[in-house]
Order: structure tokens, then sequence, then C-alpha cells
């Protein structure tokens, strides 16, 4: 019997994460993630599958982010009868953002289709709609971590921490043969050391394969006491000015974070105590999952809880789910801060935002996560002239400021330490989840530091040995 494994999605690009894993006893998947990019050609790759969904014997899923869970519900719609196996707070996150992105596809295709009449084009149906989702939330099983369990013959599940985003793991999936058991590890996505509110990436005992991520596998991040002197630097400048900050952010993870980091500089006064908004019904439900599950957080957050801080922002911050509150933020002319999502401003309240503020050189874009090639938030980052919001045309004239250091992804020297350990120990590392030349340019890092490491092409199809 052999082991196969099938390179699907985030090969040689970041979004879209999907791999099966083939033996005689089961077929299982690695994640099943949406392709985010031009949407039809994201629609062309997220509409079917290149398996049937009903063979599989389960869904490891490594944690909740759309580009790794978004296209479960439209796996579910395709037949897929398992359990998806993922830790306890990741369950909890898809049960608020996979009914959250479905009500998005139902959003997109309405507008879509108003394309589709003026040009006489048949209309079109979504991936899924909040009702898909929903349907597919029954199929998840959250586990704690470092327990190991049997997820279906001669095949266990072991989920350490990823310190990515909260629930985030590196499942180690252990497959026996012939006497024999074959270890793999799938280290996507990775997270960082010292990063606010988690705990550190876990390492897995005893690795013979290893998926990596590589979003940075070729760039450094600023250091995090950088950080907050940098944010300070943003903040201060715009009040002066007497503009806004708009920040895209993920509702998982950077919104706690960045709120996190806000509040600790306006309590040691490095900002003035200006308005801030959260304005994301999303982020809103997940920040109470966050609350559900302190056993994901680090010493420094526990502290912070216990002596009765608020790192959340639950009291000094407003958080916005109704959408006439959200409209009246553009009717309130006083400097603040508005934190919405999604990410990569490609759907959402936070195109309201953009659209009313980039126009004012005042104001303040603040990126401070991960956007995608073809998405409305790469080109504000590329500080494009001119972007589309809504089909309209808007000059961007606000400052742009692009702040990596928030990312909850590792860097080329902290994947690199990560790795260390596991040196002569791998058969072969599989470099994934980046775009082509950050894949390429840890590649060849890890294969100069000696490490056997292997770029796939997509759709690839490799035998382990
Ligand atoms: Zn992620
Ligand atoms: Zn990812």
């Amino acid at each position: 019997m052999s082991i196969n494994i099938k390179f699907i999605g985030a090969v040689r690009t970041v979004t879209g994460s999907m791999h099966l894993v083939q033996n005689g006893h089961s077929n299982l998947l690695i994640d099943c993630g949406l392709f985010q990019g031009h949407r039809e050609e994201a629609f062309k790759r997220n509409s079917d599958f290149p398996f049937d969904p009903a063979t599989l014997q389960g869904l490891v899923l490594s944690h909740a982010h759309i580009d790794h869970s978004g296209n479960i519900p439209n796996l579910v719609k395709h037949g897929f009868e398992a359990r998806i196996h993922s830790t306890k707070a990741t369950a909890d996150l898809c049960s608020a953002m996979l009914p959250d992105s479905g009500h998005i596809q139902e959003e997109d295709i309405k507008f879509v289709n108003k394309i589709h009449r003026k040009k006489g084009l048949p209309p079109r149906k979504p991936l899924y709609t909040r009702v898909d989702a929903d349907r597919s939330l029954e199929h998840l099983s959250g586990h704690p971590y470092r327990k190991r369990f049997e997820i279906c013959d001669n095949t266990a599940l072991t989920l350490y921490d990823a310190g990515h985003v909260l629930g985030s793991s590196i499942p180690l999936i252990e497959i026996k043969d012939n006497g024999t058991t074959c270890r793999i590890a799938y280290v996507v996505d990775l997270g960082r050391k010292n990063l606010p509110i988690l705990k550190d990436p876990e390492t897995p005992p005893g690795i013979d394969y290893m998926f990596l991520e590589s979003t940075y596998g070729g760039r450094l991040h600023d250091s995090v006491g950088e950080t907050d002197d940098r944010l300070a630097r943003i903040v201060n400048r715009t009040m002066e000015r007497g503009g806004r900050i708009i920040i895209p952010s993920f509702a998982l993870e950077r919104t706690q974070e960045i709120v996190y980091h806000l509040g600790q500089l306006t309590h040691e006064e490095r900002i003035p105590d200006v308005p801030i908004f959260v304005d994301s019904p999303l982020a809103v439900n997940i920040t109470d999952v966050f609350r559900r599950h302190p056993e994901c957080f680090d010493e420094e957050m526990c502290r912070l809880l216990e002596e009765g801080n608020d790192p959340l922002g639950c009291e000094r911050i407003e958080y916005i789910t109704d959408v006439e509150r959200s409209k009246s933020l553009n009717r309130d002319d006083r400097p603040m801060i508005i934190i919405s999502a999604s990410g990569m401003c490609e759907a959402g309240r936070i195109l309201h935002h953009l659209k009313n503020n980039i126009e004012d050189p005042k104001n303040t874009v603040l990126v401070i996560g991960y956007m995608a090639k073809h998405t409305l938030g790469r080109r504000i980052v590329e500080r494009h002239e001119e972007v589309k919001i809504f089909g309209q045309k808007y000059s961007l004239r606000a400052e742009v400021q692009v702040m990596n250091a928030f990312s909850a992804h590792a860097d080329r020297n902290e994947i690199l330490e990560y790795v260390q350990p596991f040196k002569d120990k791998l058969k072969r590392i599989f470099i994934v989840h980046g775009d082509e030349d950050q894949s390429e340019k840890l590649r060849d890092l890890l294969n100069e530091k000696g490490f056997p490491a292997y770029l796939p092409e997509p759709g690839e199809e490799i035998e382990l040995s």
C-alpha cells in the first residue's frame, strides 16, 4: 500500500487551501478553503472538486480562516457525509464564520446577476447559501489540543497549537501501514512567537513529512516593539490632521489584536482617547467566541483578564452590529478609528467606509493584513491612483500605510527557526500557501540549508515512500 498526496489548492498561491491524503484505508481531505481573487476565476475554482466528496472519510481542518474553511458548505452540498475534525474553538468560530460567508455569497451573486441582466446573460446561483452553511455545521467535531484520537481505520489525528489565530492547529496525521507509521504534519498556517492573546506555536514530535506555509517565505516583518511606535505615529499624525483611520481587518484575530494594541497605547497615553469602532457584526460574534475559549490564551492575556483589564475592548470600544448605526458614522465628522471587515476589502461594510473616506487626504487607510492579488486591498497597498468600489471609480488620496508586523504568519526567519529542530529528520517538506515568488524563495533557502524542500505544482500527486 502507498500513501498519496494530491496538492489541490493554495499551491503556488495563497488562498484556497485544500489537499487530499489517500491510502488503502481512507481518503482524507486537509482544509477546504475558498480561493479568493478574480471573481470569474474564483467562481470556477470554488464550484467543483477534483474528487468525489462522498468518498471522503473525514476532513481535517487546521483553522477557521475562510481560505481554509470557506468551501466546506459547498463540499457538504456535493455529498460529503463524514466528520470535520478541528479544535473546539475552530468549530465555534466556523459556526459564526461560515453562515456569514454564505450571506456574502448570496449578496455577491445579486450584484453579479444585476450585471448579467444588463448583458442579457442567464442568472447565476450562489456558490452556497446561508442555509447550506448552517447545514454543514452539523458535521463539525471539536477536539482538545494534544489529544490523540482515531479518525478512521489506521489513521490517528493530534492537534497541536499553531499560534496563528484562536483555535488554530498544526494537525499531525499518523497513518499505520504494514507495521510502520507515516507521520504527516500540516504547518499551514504557522503563527509567531509573542503574538498578543495567543500561545506560541508548538512542535509536534517525530514528523516524516511536513506541509509548510510560505506566505512570507521570502520576507521579514518589523519587530513587535517597533510596531507600537509606528502605530502610535500613524494614529497621532492622522488625528492631528483631523482625519479618520480606516482599518480593513479580518474579523478573526486581527481585529482582536489591533483592539488590544490600540487599548494598550491609549492606556499608556501614547495616543489620544479617540472614538474607536469595530463595525462588523461578524467581529462582534467572533469576539464572543474568544471570551468562551480562555484555554487558547497566553499568560499575558490571562493576567490582563485576571487584573480586570479589558483587552478585547468590550467596554471601551463601540462594537456595531446595526446597519443604521454603521451608516451614521459617515455623518459623524469627528476624528475616529474605524475597524471593519472584510480584510481584503472584497465584501462587507469596509467597502462603504473606503468609498466615503479614501478621497480625502486627511484620512489614512491602515492595512494590517495580507492582501491577495487582484483584490481591492492589494490595489490600495499598491497605491493605484484610482480604484473601483461597487463598480464606480474613486481617487485614492488618503494616506496608505501597511504594517506587516500585525501579521499572524511567521516570516522567513521565524519559519527557519521553526523547522530547525526537524533538520535531518524530515523526509520532505512540501511548500504551499504562498505567492509563487515567496514559495520559491523559501524552497531555495531551505534547500541551501540542507532541508529536503519541494514546491509542488497545482494538482500534482506525490507518492510518499
Ligand atoms: Zn490563516
Ligand atoms: Zn491561510
